[in-house]
């Protein structure tokens, strides 16, 4: 498969991977996922160059999806990876684990329930001990599920996703700043929601306005620390979270199809973006929102 560099035409790449309808209970997994139309999180493609020897990330959601094409390009550009996921998902991030060491870094799992402050902040401090330290966190777990009309939307639910979005987010980065030196980066997760809520996604949509507000709040706290804080803002990516109830099962298909190049993208097409932000290569890169949408105009 050819790598990050070479020049393809991006409305065929990856243009064949539709998915059918289809429900994954629970935050679904990427081993169920792949049954149908597998995603790709660069394992064969993603060259690294050393753009971020021996750094230490601390990756939350890095078995599946987004996380995990992040993880693994970290890995290959000279970082060792720390991964927090649900217990649930060991399968997952096992796999992930395995190809952060067959790039010749440490690896380190890290299961658990980000909704729980007091794992949130254990976390950080696995992290800092098995990694002997930490230069960048990616604070990317999320929980979306599809809810069409806000009576529908029970109170439970709008807790666990503004738990897991948005207080694990600030929960984890307020454990992992005490232990970060200049130099070191911060990276949300956002969406393209934050910016143009679906009406299925009222509640998740608020989440993401919410972590890509403190990246840019954080952003100017930090900064005179020598702390870069930035955001990704993802357009619709071929992830367990999209079966897993994100959308609607019959949306799944034609998902895509609402963007510039009329197709799903996939998490293989993020990584760089959160490389890039973690290297030093994006030293004067503030409070920025990288949109990575396959064309969704945004402010
Ligand atoms: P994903 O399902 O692969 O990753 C989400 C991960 O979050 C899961 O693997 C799980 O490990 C983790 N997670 C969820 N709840 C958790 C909890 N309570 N405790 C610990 N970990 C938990 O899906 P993804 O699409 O790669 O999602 C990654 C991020 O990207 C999310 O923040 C999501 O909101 C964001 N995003 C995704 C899309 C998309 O289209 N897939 C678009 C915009 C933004
Ligand atoms: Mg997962």
């Amino acid at each position: 498969m050819a790598d990050q560099y070479t020049m393809q035409d991006p409305t065929k790449m990856y243009a064949d991977r539709v998915p059918d309808e289809q429900y994954l209970p629970g935050p679904g997994t990427d081993k169920e996922m792949a049954e149908n139309v597998p995603a790709d999180h660069g394992e064969d493609s993603y060259r690294g160059s050393g753009r971020l020897q021996d750094r230490k990330a601390l990756v939350t959601g890095g078995d599946s999806g987004i996380g995990a094409a992040v993880a693994i390009a970290f890995a290959r550009e000279g970082a060792d990876v720390a991964i927090v996921y649900l217990p649930e998902e060991d399968e997952d991030a096992q796999r992930i684990l395995g190809l952060v060491k067959d790039a010749g870094r440490k690896a380190v799992a890290i299961p658990g329930d980000l909704k729980d402050a007091a794992f949130a902040r254990q976390a950080v401090q696995t992290a800092v001990d098995e990694l002997g330290g930490l230069d960048i966190l990616v604070n990317n777990a999320g929980k979306q599920q599809h809810v069409e009309d806000i009576v529908d939307i029970s109170d439970e639910e709008f807790d666990e996703t503004f738990k897991t979005n948005a207080y694990a987010t600030f929960w984890l980065t307020k454990a992992a700043v005490p232990h970060l030196s200049p130099g070191s980066t911060i990276i949300n997760s956002t969406s393209i929601q934050a910016y143009a809520p679906s009406p299925q996604l009222v509640h998740y949509a608020a989440t993401k306005a919410t972590v890509n507000n403190l990246a840019k709040g954080l952003a100017a706290q930090l900064a005179p620390k020598g702390i870069r804080v930035n955001a990704v803002a993802p357009g619709p990516i071929w992830t367990p979270l999209q079966p897993a109830g994100g959308q609607a099962p019959d949306a799944l298909p034609s998902v895509g199809e609402q963007t510039y190049l009329g197709r799903w993208g996939q998490p293989a097409e993020l990584a760089p973006a959160y490389v890039f932000l973690a290297s030093n290569e994006s030293s004067y890169v503030v409070g920025e929102t990288l949109h990575v949408d396959g064309g969704m105009p945004t402010p």
